[in-house]
């Protein structure tokens, strides 16, 4: 059962204008939630401003299992404020399940993830808000530089969006992360979206919809530190490629049908030398590297094949995305997929 657009839920109360919903998954970051609010306050004049009369915003936080002081900390905004809500998740899912889990509760008629530690600068909502209302249903919000990022991010970033956009069908913007804004029914195709390996990038791309852009330069992390590391990033890509292509699995078909050319050209001029010079045993060197070369190809192969049935087995399980343990400071409003 997944939500769709009609079961979508506006449960900010009182709303007559439009309601924003910002999303912001935080995994152990008791450092950098109230530096963040206090940010994203200083922009919520203009951000009423750009919603127009009767505009709400609204500030929710998913705790992806956090075991710092992050759920305690927001647990006390939360009873200050009428405007912040918190969904625990059971344990740590990642913040794709995160965000998916923001998604589903979030019932603005806009939605912008948000990272807590203020690289996605709040002072560029107001203009994402005007781009969606002069008519935009995603707004992307482009990096200009990563300055902040050291070369090996930088590089492998680079690598990794040019090999995924050649692979993919559906390109995705470099420079562009989870920080854009998703109008209700783009949000609606996401929630009822059923694959348990999100990878949201491809999917916000998947999902088409009158796109704009909106540019600014990405700070460092403010406080605490980034969660990802390289062998976390290297399964990242992974789970993106494998999750929106097919084409690694055809290239094998590609190889295969040029190396049996060369095999059968290499066939005919041994079967030839043979029946011309006579048996000549010598052989080993050739013997091996054909050996070593065609070993590695069929390694190589199948273990690509497991990726792509590991991913079906996690798939055809149907084990929800992420669990509910906790909602509170919003209107008791559950979502499809909560347990
Ligand atoms: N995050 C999360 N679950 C995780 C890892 C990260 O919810 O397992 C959140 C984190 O709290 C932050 C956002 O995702 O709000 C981005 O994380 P981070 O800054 O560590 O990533 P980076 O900016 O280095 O890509
Ligand atoms: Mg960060």
């Amino acid at each position: 059962p997944l939500a769709t657009a009609d079961l979508s839920p506006r449960c900010i109360p009182g709303t007559e204008g439009l309601a924003l919903s910002i999303v912001v998954p935080v995994f152990n970051e008791e450092e950098t939630i109230v530096l963040f609010l206090e940010a994203l306050d200083a922009q919520t004049a203009a951000i009423h401003t750009a919603l127009g009369p009767g505009g709400r915003l609204e500030v929710l936080f998913v705790d992806d299992g956090s075991s710092d002081r992050t759920v305690a900390i927001i647990g006390s905004l939360v009873a200050e404020r009428s405007d912040i809500g918190l969904i625990c998740l059971s344990r740590n899912f990642g913040k794709d399940a995160a965000l998916a889990a923001g998604l589903a509760h979030a019932c603005g008629d806009a939605i912008i993830p948000m990272d807590v530690d203020l690289q996605d600068p709040p002072e560029i909502v107001p203009d994402m808000v005007s781009a969606w209302l002069r008519g935009a249903k995603v707004v992307n919000a482009r990096r200009k530089m990563r300055r902040s990022d050291n070369w090996l991010k930088r590089w492998t970033a680079t690598a990794f969006y040019g090999l995924y956009n050649r692979l993919a069908d559906y390109p995705i913007q470099d420079n562009v992360g989870d920080f854009r804004l998703l109008d209700r029914s783009v949000v609606d195709v996401l929630n009822g979206m059923p694959e348990r390996i999100r990878f949201m990038k491809g999917l916000f791309s998947w999902v088409g919809f009158t796109q704009a852009t909106v540019e600014y330069d990405r700070p460092k992390r403010m406080a605490g530190t980034s969660k990802w590391v390289y062998w976390r990033l290297w399964n990242f890509a992974l789970d993106g490629i494998t999750g929106s292509t097919t084409m690694p699995l055809r290239i094998w078909t590609y190889v295969g049908l040029v190396v049996v050319f060369l095999a059968q050209l290499y066939a005919a001029i041994i079967i030839g030398r043979t029946l011309i010079f006579g048996i000549d045993a010598p052989g080993y060197a050739s013997m091996m590297v054909v050996i070593l070369v065609f070993g590695a190809f069929n390694m190589i192969s199948v273990g690509l094949l497991g990726e792509y049935v590991g991913r079906i087995a996690i798939e055809v399980r149907q084990r929800p995305l992420y669990l509910v343990e906790r909602i509170t400071g919003r209107p008791a409003a559950g979502a499809a997929g909560d347990v």
